[in-house]
């Protein structure tokens, strides 16, 4: 079989052939075990689901440490090049260089390829431990956005001449200078949240819904307070799901607009028969209440559209409930190219390093995510199924085994084969 390239058609879908090619950087510290262990079960799936059929050719790109001894560089220009000609790849834990003029080489390859969207699916496996009482009520999809918002990287330290300049430009030039408490001693971050930005990640969120019949978008934010970033996210998240999801969506802002013409009854019954006809409900929700929701409703919620740094907070306090982030999956896309890099939402580990004993399921359920994107449903679900028997067989790596009872401790190694023989 010739291994060949995933492309983006021209109308907007990926072509994936039967043995595309996949570029893979393994990470730093942990990252080699439990890429070895996920590439292992992948493999094995995909083998099982398409009686050979089809197979991945994964292709090594050089990133963090491994990157750094062999060529000098933290994130060759070669790494970047190939992640964004083979469309979709694959990432386990990178270091995160001290010094030097890069913030994190995860932040690079997101604006590099402007991955506009992370992709953070939060759902409990039966067995997984969880602090909470009711984990299988947890299952909904976050979509962080990805490019702007304080993440922007646009801060200016307390005592500088940039510092300076802008609070003179704040006090003179727009009559802000009383806003700030100490003035002086004051730093600086800026927050830019345009609607092209806004727009497009909250277009990706509904199509998603749509297109898995999930019942509702919910917009988080924190407009009360920050009334034209985070509530323009809201408003131009609101106009666009009516514009280009007419027919297929109705909005809080509908109703809110039914009641202050024909009163709250009508607005309910508006609601009613959207719902009877199967319409997704776009709502929007305070993103500190959503922290709450998230213990004390979460099955109200099944997609998230929010900002970058709420989305942060979000995706960490989400995963907690479900078993943390040693079993949470992750993805950067820009749906309108294709590119897509999935990856493991832990870090190095650095300590355990070379160990063999962490868990290799953030990673692996990434790769899941990776096989439902190309389309490969089949070999994704056996592996859900497959983590999922072996978990509640109590048959897991250190992180679970120390929080179960009666549970065999196995190797990152031995995880994943006890995975593959439940395929
Ligand atoms: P970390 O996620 O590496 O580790 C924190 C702790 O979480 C570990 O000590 C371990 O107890 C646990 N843990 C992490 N992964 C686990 C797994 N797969 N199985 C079981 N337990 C697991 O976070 P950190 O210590 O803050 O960061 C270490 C390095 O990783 C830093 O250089 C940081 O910049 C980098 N980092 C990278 C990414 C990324 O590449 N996406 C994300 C976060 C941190």
């Amino acid at each position: 079989m010739d291994s060949q390239k995933i492309t983006m058609g021209s109308n907007g879908l990926l072509n994936v052939p039967n043995n595309p090619i996949i570029p893979f950087i393994e990470g730093d510290g942990i990252g080699p075990d439990v890429w070895t262990a996920s590439k292992m079960v992948l493999d094995a799936a995909v083998k099982n689901s398409y009686n050979g059929t089809r197979k991945i050719e994964w292709k090594e790109m050089l990133a963090g440490e491994k990157a750094f001894k062999q060529t000098g560089e933290w994130l060759p220009a070669a790494t970047l090049d190939m992640a964004r000609e083979y469309l979709v790849s694959i990432k386990g834990p990178l270091t995160t260089p001290v010094g030097g003029g890069m913030r994190s080489l995860n932040v690079a390859m997101r604006q590099e390829l402007d991955l506009f969207v992370c992709l953070r699916p939060v759902k409990w496996y039966k067995g997984v431990p969880s602090p909470v009482v009711h984990p299988e009520n947890v299952n909904f999809v976050i979509f962080r956005e990805n490019t702007e918002d304080i993440y922007a990287g646009i801060e200016f330290a307390n005592g500088t001449p940039e510092a300076k300049k802008l609070l003179d430009f704040l006090t003179n030039e727009l009559g802000a200078g009383k806003k700030i408490r100490f003035p002086e001693s004051s730093a600086f971050g800026i927050k830019p949240v345009s609607k092209e930005g806004s727009e497009r990640l909250v277009r990706a969120s509904i199509k998603y819904a749509l297109e898995n019949k999930l019942p509702t978008v919910s917009i988080v934010h924190k407009g009360n307070i920050m009334k034209f970033t985070e509530g323009g996210f809201k408003i131009w998240g609101y106009e666009l799901a009516e514009r280009e999801f007419g027919e297929y969506v109705y909005t809080w802002e509908q109703w809110e607009r039914t009641k202050k013409a024909s009163g709250e009854e009508a607005a309910n019954a508006e609601l009613k028969t959207a719902k009877a006809a199967g319409k997704l409900i776009v709502n929007d929700v305070i993103a500190d209440n959503f922290l709450q929701q998230i213990l004390l409703a979460p099955q109200d919620y099944s997609v998230i559209a929010t900002l970058n740094l709420n989305g942060d907070y979000i995706s960490d306090a989400a995963a907690a409930a479900v078993g943390g982030i040693g079993i949470s999956p992750g993805a950067n896309i820009n749906y309108n190219t294709g590119h897509a890099v999935f990856e493991a939402t832990h870090g190095t580990a650095p300590r355990f390093a070379n160990t063999n004993t962490m868990n290799p399921s953030s990673l692996l359920l990434s790769g899941v995510m990776l096989l439902e994107y190309i389309g490969w449903h089949e070999a994704a679900k056996s592996i859900e199924d497959a983590l999922s028997t072996t978990i509640k067989r109590k048959r897991v790596t250190v992180d679970f085994y120390n929080l179960m009872n009666d549970a065999t401790l196995l190797k990152t190694s031995e995880f994943a084969e006890e995975i593959i023989k439940n395929l």
